[in-house]
């Protein structure tokens, strides 16, 4: 078995974890501090900037759960009670009068000096109109007490929350009309090659279409990013360095393809010149070359170009990094532990993320799990762990991380 991360021709390669850490320690250190005031329909995916504190109760007094009887315990004996008022949803009722108790429906006030519902299926309205309860009563049963879900102060949700529409619809009943988000993330997206044509363009000979563009502008604009289409690149260190100066104010430049060590890494080039470079050749299958540096103090960076490769790295590092950015804490995606529903029977070097699906409860993986196959990803639900140096036979467990926790 191959030790995890075992040095290759080139050295050591760096674990996932590690390039994760360095990357989040780095966002973390240049987060975006500027907020601004969003109505609270339009804060779908954006982070929040302070922590939502609590106004009220809520509910902000004791209502019932059921369409029923209010009534206090102590008047329950075994005889029917007269029935003093009717509180429906959007009332305010009268204190309960003693020895009677008061038609209630579900979300009504419940009354003063009333101490438990019964539900109306538990009573019977005798002919002269009072109601009979026959079944054993507990205190506070059937009552949603006062602050049942937060209280005056209380934090509800933290600084750095993602809001989709549960938060939202928290905010909502908190009557929050408005929210501090933090400023969306300014991301420049590059895509490097000269074999690259825009769809729509007829094709040259030895050309592609750019299929890494639309990813990643459709991904970044699904993660609350500003997106800044900055189109193709050549393959040309002139060109690169006068593309990289025109950029405008962004707080990412983030760019695909070359970044092996091919002698196509103009980026690379141009980033070392004008600001610095790490090149970090990391331990994941597929994506093993990874570029960070800074361009004129801009962070940037440059994902490897196979269409798979580009999916697993920036879903993997480029997504977890800016959410950091912008104050999130939970930035990884959940996972769960699967049994394999197919073999590895020769261990790898690199951490492999398997384009997969769930099928009887079991990971089954694509056909063909090659960097330069989209389709992969497009049949997949998910990415299927391989941990370095691991075989596996069916029914072993792996990790699976559903690509729906990384693509919003
Ligand atoms: P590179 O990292 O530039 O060496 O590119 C690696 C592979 O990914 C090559 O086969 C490229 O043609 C391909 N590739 C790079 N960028 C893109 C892109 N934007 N869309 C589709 N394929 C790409
Ligand atoms: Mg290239």
């Amino acid at each position: 078995m191959n030790p995890a991360g075992k040095p290759g021709k080139q050295g050591a390669l760096m674990p996932v974890e590690e390039a994760l850490e360095r990357l989040l320690a780095m966002a973390g250190s240049a987060p975006i501090l500027e907020r601004e005031r969003l109505p609270l329909a339009a804060a779908q995916g954006r982070v929040l900037a302070e922590a939502l504190i609590s106004s009220l109760d809520l509910p902000p007094w004791p209502n019932s759960a059921m369409d029923g009887y209010a009534l206090r315990l102590e008047d329950w004996r075994g005889e029917p009670l007269p029935v003093s008022q009717r509180i429906f949803a959007g009332q305010a009722p009268e204190p309960l009068q003693p020895g009677t108790c008061a038609r209630i429906f579900t979300g009504a006030p419940v009354p003063a000096g009333a101490d438990c519902v019964e539900m109306q299926e538990n009573a019977q309205v005798q002919d002269d109109q009072r109601v009979l309860f026959s079944e054993p009563l507990q205190l506070g049963q059937n009552i949603r007490p006062q602050g049942q879900e937060t209280t005056v102060g209380e934090e509800v949700l933290a600084a750095g929350t993602r809001l989709g529409p549960i938060e939202q619809g928290l905010a909502a009943s908190l009557g929050c009309a408005e929210l501090e988000v933090v400023r969306r993330v300014r991301v420049a997206v590059l895509s490097t090659g000269d074999e690259l044509v825009e769809p729509g363009q007829p094709l040259g000979p030895g050309q592609i279409y750019n299929s890494n563009r639309v990813v990643l502008c459709s991904w970044l604009q699904r993660l609350g990013c500003e997106v800044l289409d900055a189109g193709i690149l050549p393959d040309d260190l002139a060109a690169t360095r006068q593309r990289l100066a025109e950029l405008g104010e962004v707080d990412l430049i983030l760019s695909t393809g070359g970044v092996s060590v091919g002698e196509a890494d103009f980026l690379g080039i141009a980033l070392r010149e004008e600001g610095e470079l790490a090149l970090w050749k990391l331990a994941i299958k597929p994506g093993k070359p990874l570029t960070f540096g800074h361009f004129r103090g801009v962070p940037v960076i440059g994902l490897p170009g196979n269409p798979a490769s580009t999916l697993v790295t920036f879903a993997l590092l480029a997504r977890p990094y800016l959410l950091r950015r912008q104050g999130v804490q939970q930035v990884q995606p959940l996972s769960f532990q699967v049994p394999a529903g197919f073999v590895w029977p020769q261990p790898g070097n690199r951490r492999e993320y398997l384009r997969g699906r769930l099928e009887n409860g079991q990971a089954i993986i694509y056909r063909n799990q090659s960097s330069g196959v989209l389709r992969s990803a497009a049949w997949a639900e998910g990415l299927v762990e391989v941990l370095e140096g691991r075989t596996l036979v069916q029914g072993d467990r792996v990790n699976f991380i559903p690509l729906s926790e990384v693509l919003d």
